[in-house]
């Protein structure tokens, strides 16, 4: 049995970045991680597009727009001091038809409204000098848009984290939680540990972990996956950094796009596919638990009343090469089915309202001996060393830390 002040569940980048903040501030409290993997950012962290958001979408004054900039900020000044490479390559979002516009207006004005350095509204030609293969008829363009490698983030936040004495439990799947006179008893297959507060930072699994300590919520997470495809190495010529289409505004993802990665690759995607699992990572994993409970929650049966068009079209874009190709090809008409291969995938953990509605900004769950993170969809990586902070700053209230 292993005793803390404070237990974190989840060793993905936020609960990775909640220890450091808290190691930072509160360097006497002792600290315990558990995750359930071997290893950190096994899943969504581990499994993202590596893009360090400068802040466009997000509507002004929410916590994704504010711990977007001041996040990233603090991202690039971690991998400088720790030498983790990064690059500020910059991005265009790219304009094909009139009707698209407004909308791309929408975002450089909220992309200003952030205080995001150098956006602006790009022509044609000016689109061409910086992605030569990219069409479109207008663009607005984010030079300090960059990449990174949020799993050599973390694996670099385990070692800091370790020489300041945290303890890390791996294959530790926290199961039930009890109180008792002593404090939280946390379960887990392997061990039961005592902890006077817990902090769950649970992605995937964020509402079973706050369901499991008692915490009312009106929300359930349901999985949607991400699918990539590379560009052979003969083709990366096509792309110079990252090339986005302008989203749909009623949808959470941002629509297939080009990234280039800091191992020198170019990745397409990810798409948005509903999964049928909470970890399924492709079309053969599924589990029949995680898909009743989705099925079954009337805010999913709500949200896909609503899109189940898009939907549809999304499954479709998976299962068929061609499809994926030409949405891409919108980007880089260029492109040729033959030009790309199957990637990977990852698994974003989409908080649903029962009301039908997509849970857009962060959000948490507090309680008197527990703050559970219940939605922390992107740019959660790239503000998560600022997310940590905000965590510290409710946790050291809530928690009376001292
Ligand atoms: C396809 C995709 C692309 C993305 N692209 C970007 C991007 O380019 N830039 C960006 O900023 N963001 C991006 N994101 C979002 C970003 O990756 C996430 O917001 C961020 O990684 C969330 O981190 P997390 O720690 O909350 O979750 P996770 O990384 O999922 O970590 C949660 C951890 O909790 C553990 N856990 C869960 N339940 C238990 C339990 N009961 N006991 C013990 N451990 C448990 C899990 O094993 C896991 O390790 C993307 C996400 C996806 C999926």
């Amino acid at each position: 049995m292993k005793t803390a002040d404070i237990t974190i569940v989840g060793a993905g980048i936020i609960g990775l970045a909640t220890a450091y903040a808290l190691t930072n501030r509160f360097p006497a409290c002792s600290l315990a991680i558990l995750e359930k993997e071997d290893n950190v950012a096994r899943h969504q962290t581990g499994n993202n597009s590596g893009v360090l958001h400068a802040g466009l979408y997000y509507k002004p004054g929410s916590l994704r727009a504010t711990l977007c900039g001041v996040g990233k900020r603090r991202m690039q000044e971690f991998c400088e001091e720790h030498h983790i490479v990064y690059e500020l390559c910059g991005k265009v979002i790219v304009a094909y038809t009139d009707d698209e516009l407004p909308r791309l207006r929408t975002i450089l004005e909220r992309g200003i409204a952030n205080g995001v350095p150098g956006v602006r509204w790009i022509n044609q030609a000016e689109l061409r000098e910086i992605e030569p293969y990219a069409a479109g008829i207008a663009a607005v363009h984010s030079p300090q848009t960059g990449i990174v490698d949020y799993k050599a983030v973390c694996v670099r936040l385990r070692q800091l984290l370790e020489a300041r004495g945290v303890q890390f439990g791996f294959l530790e799947r926290v199961d039930k939680v009890e109180r008792g006179s002593g404090g939280l008893a946390i379960h887990t297959p392997a061990a039961t540990h005592v902890s006077k507060h817990v902090i769950t930072c649970g992605g995937l699994y964020a509402d079973r972990l706050a369901r499991l300590m008692g915490a009312a919520q009106d929300v359930q997470i349901v999985p949607f996956r991400g699918e990539y495809y590379f560009l052979k190495p003969e083709r990366q010529h096509l792309v110079r950094g990252l090339i986005y289409p302008v989203p749909d505004p009623s949808f959470p993802f941002l629509g297939v796009h080009f990234t280039k990665t800091t191992h020198g690759k170019v990745e397409a995607g990810p798409n948005a596919v509903f999964a049928l699992a909470r970890e399924g990572y492709s079309w053969g994993k599924v589990n029949v638990g995680d898909l009743a409970e989705a099925l079954g929650f009337v805010g999913f049966q709500k949200l896909a009343g609503k899109f189940w068009r898009t939907g549809l079209m999304e499954i479709r874009r998976s299962l068929s090469k061609d499809l994926f190709v030409q949405a891409l090809q919108r980007l880089v008409p260029e492109l040729r089915s033959a030009d790309v291969e199957r990637g990977g995938a990852g698994v974003r953990a989409q908080s649903i309202a029962s009301t039908g509605t997509l849970v857009d900004d962060f959000s948490f769950i507090e309680m008197q001996d527990a703050l559970h993170v219940i939605n922390a969809p992107s740019p959660a990586a790239t503000a998560s060393l600022a997310i940590g902070d905000h965590i510290v700053d409710r946790a050291s209230a809530l928690f009376s830390l001292r």
